[in-house]
This record gives structure tokens, C-alpha cells and sequence, in this order.
């Protein structure tokens, strides 16, 4: 063997794979990793045999097929009053973790401070050391998971390069608000900082609540990556598309790593997608849809001893459980999925520190038979 100096010595493989791998052995119901267990549109499925008959099998533009980044375009204008321009403003990318990792490669340079919230999403921080650039992170104190403006303003210096945030937000279900907008503004005003805003649950937010992306706030949307998922927009998580959104000069050196990270992304996909992305019921239908399963999911929930936690958006419904258990989040999530045959997620991992509030991650994006299978589980889980 060659020896390698390993890039991520401390890294091994995602939670969320170890999860649903394990979840797949023992034939457990997966709330892990969060995707849907339930088709999504056959409407959409035709249109992409469609595109494929129709010979869009060769490489896709660069950018993205214009008809696609032209959709785009018109969804954020319309939600967010935002006026990107298709040409130069908007990429397809091959799903959300694609876009943060180049996005992070664009702005930071060795020696650079990134701030993160964590919990966080578990590709920010890898990305960030690849880059040669120096992690920072903020703890968020659960239930309400506020981000703590003051500790930011004290964290940032000359070295700071970028802010990510993350709304809403994954593991905890949590969204800004309009006074952390506020915030943010003033912090950045004089300063050269980036933000890279991980927008990919833009449409799963509830109670009426609106979606403060980056795209609403021009001061904002000059220095910000604004990253989005269709795989959770039309329920099909494994397509790997997604998009980011920049301004000109952020976009232009975001494509110049593109290009040599994936080229293009598959295409007869994107010309189907543009052509469903006509109806705008796609996307405004969203909301309701899993607002439902999150109402549902909470009511069984709530029967069992189980203590919720807020969920403002995203499909995850986060859980204390220390009235069944004083064990470690990991430990106790292997017991429930060995004893209860339900995954879930631990969220200790998504701490630097493995910070353990004895919480876990449940994704209620699931057909109801799944939903009342797992809540009745959950119900009569006693560990010994
Ligand atoms: N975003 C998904 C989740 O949080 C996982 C995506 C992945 O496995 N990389 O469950």
C-alpha cells in the first residue's frame, strides 16, 4: 500500500448513510435520512422519457438549460419580488451539497474564517478545511435554536470570508426570522464578508409563515450564494439537481469551478423540469402538502413519551427523550432502531464537539401507513 495523507483524516462515512444502511439490514422503518417514501409525479416522469425521445440526450449548456435557469428565475422573482438574470445569475447544479462545495471552493482561500451554526448540515465544515480554511463555529441552544447575533459580531475579523446559514434549517426544523434578517443586514453592512445561504427546504414552511431568503433582501443578495433543491421540491431526492443563484460577479468564478467539478448536469431532467415548473401549483402546493404530514406526525407524536420540539419548516421533526433514557444520543438511536425498528438520527452529529442534548432527527416525509406504523412503534417503545 501507498501511504496517503489522508485530506479528512477525522471523516468517515455520513450519518446518514450508516443510517439508512443500517435501516435497510434489519428491515426498520427509515426516518433517517431524509427523503420520501412515497412516488413523486408521474406528470414529471413522462416529461423526462419525453425529453429523452426527444433526443435531449447529449450535453447540457454549461450553465444549465436556459429554459430551466429561466424558471428559476420567474419562481424567485415571483416569491421574493428578487430580479436575477438568467444568463449570469443562475447554475444548475447537481443537487444542493454540489452547489455548497462549490460555492465554498469560490470565496475561500487558505486562512480564511468561515462562521457556521451549528447544529449544521454535515458537508459545510468539510468543505471549508478542503479549501484550507479555518472552521468557526457558533452552538445554538435547542428548543428554539436562535442564532446568537452578539457572539457573531464578536467571531468575525479580517479574516472572516463567509457566514453560512441555513433556513430552514436541518437538524432542527427552525427559520429565520425577520429580525435576524435585521441583524445579519447590520452585522455585514462594513464588512467584506460572503454568505452562503442553504435555502434547499425553501418550500417546506409552515403556519404561513414567510421564507426570508436571501433573494428578498438586496443588500443581502449582492454578496450571497442562495442554494435550492429540486429534489425536495418534486419529492425525487436521488435526481440530484438543484441550482444556485449569485450575483454576476459571484456566479462567473462559482461556473469557472463548475465547469471542471461536473460540467453539466444530466440533461433530459432539466428540460422536463422547466416544462413542469410551468405550473406554479408545484411549488405554492408545497407548504400545505407537508404541513399536513407535519400536523399529522406531531399528533401521534404526542401521544407517546416522545417531548417535541418546535417545526417551523423542513421535513424533520426533532424529539427529547429523556424520559425513556439517559443513554447517549447515538447509543439510544441504535436502541431504537435495533428494539423499536425505527432509524433516526442522532443529533450530536452534527456538532464539532458532539454536543448531546438527547435529541433526535425524524423526517416525517412519509406516506401515512409509514407515519402510523412508526408513531405506533414509537408508542410502545420501552427500553429495558
Ligand atoms: N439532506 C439529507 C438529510 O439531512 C441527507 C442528504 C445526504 O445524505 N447527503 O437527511
Amino acid at each position: 500500500m501507498i501511504p496517503i495523507q489522508s485530506k479528512l483524516p477525522q471523516v468517515g462515512t455520513t450519518i446518514f448513510t450508516t443510517m439508512s444502511a443500517l435501516a435497510a439490514e434489519v428491515g426498520v422503518i427509515n426516518l433517517s435520512q431524509g427523503f420520501p417514501d412515497y412516488e413523486c409525479s408521474p406528470v414529471l416522469i413522462e416529461l423526462i422519457n419525453e425529453a429523452m425521445k426527444d433526443g435531449h440526450n447529449q450535453y447540457a449548456p454549461m450553465p444549465g438549460v436556459a429554459a430551466l435557469r429561466q424558471q428559476v428565475v420567474n419562481k424567485v422573482n415571483k416569491l421574493h419580488g428578487s430580479n436575477y438574470n438568467a444568463d449570469t445569475e443562475v447554475t444548475i447544479t447537481a443537487g444542493g451539497t454540489q452547489a455548497v462545495f462549490t460555492a465554498i471552493s469560490t470565496v475561500v482561500n487558505p486562512g480564511d474564517e468561515v462562521i457556521i451554526f451549528e447544529p449544521a448540515f454535515d458537508c459545510y465544515a468539510p468543505a471549508i478545511k478542503l479549501m484550507g480554511g479555518i472552521v468557526k463555529s457558533l452552538e445554538l441552544e435547542p428548543p428554539n435554536y436562535r442564532i446568537p447575533w452578539d457572539m457573531v459580531k464578536k467571531l468575525i475579523n479580517n479574516r472572516t470570508k463567509l457566514i453560512i446559514i441555513n433556513s430552514p434549517h436541518n437538524p432542527t426544523a427552525t427559520i429565520l426570522q425577520e429580525d435576524d434578517i435585521e441583524e445579519l443586514t447590520a452585522i455585514i453592512r462594513s464588512q467584506d464578508i460572503f454568505i452562503l445561504s442553504d435555502e434547499v427546504y425553501e418550500h417546506l414552511i409552515y403556519d404561513g409563515q414567510i421564507h426570508h431568503s436571501m433573494a428578498r433582501y438586496p443588500e443581502l443578495a449582492e454578496r450571497s450564494f442562495v442554494i435550492a433543491s429540486f429534489g425536495k421540491l418534486f419529492h425525487a431526492t436521488g435526481w440530484k439537481v438543484g441550482y444556485c443563484l449569485a450575483p454576476a460577479y459571484l456566479m462567473n468564478e462559482f461556473r469557472k469551478i463548475h465547469q471542471y467539478l461536473v460540467f453539466s448536469v444530466n440533461s433530459p431532467m432539466q428540460y422536463a423540469m422547466a416544462k413542469y415548473l410551468e405550473d406554479e401549483h408545484v411549488y405554492t402546493d408545497l407548504p400545505s402538502f407537508f404541513q399536513q404530514k407535519r400536523d399529522y406526525f406531531r399528533a401521534g407524536l404526542a401521544q407517546t413519551q416522545f417531548e417535541l420540539l418546535p417545526c417551523y419548516g423542513s421535513y424533520f421533526q426533532s424529539v427529547k427523550y429523556q424520559n425513556l433514557s439517559n443513554q447517549n444520543d447515538v447509543d439510544f438511536c441504535l436502541q431504537l432502531t435495533k428494539e423499536a425498528g425505527i432509524a433516526t438520527i442522532p443529533t450530536s452529529v452534527f456538532y464539532t464537539r458532539q454536543t448531546d442534548h438527547h435529541i433526535l432527527r425524524l423526517c416525517f416525509a412519509k406516506n401515512q401507513q409509514t407515519l402510523d406504523a412508526a408513531i405506533e412503534r414509537l408508542m410502545n417503545f420501552k427500553p429495558l
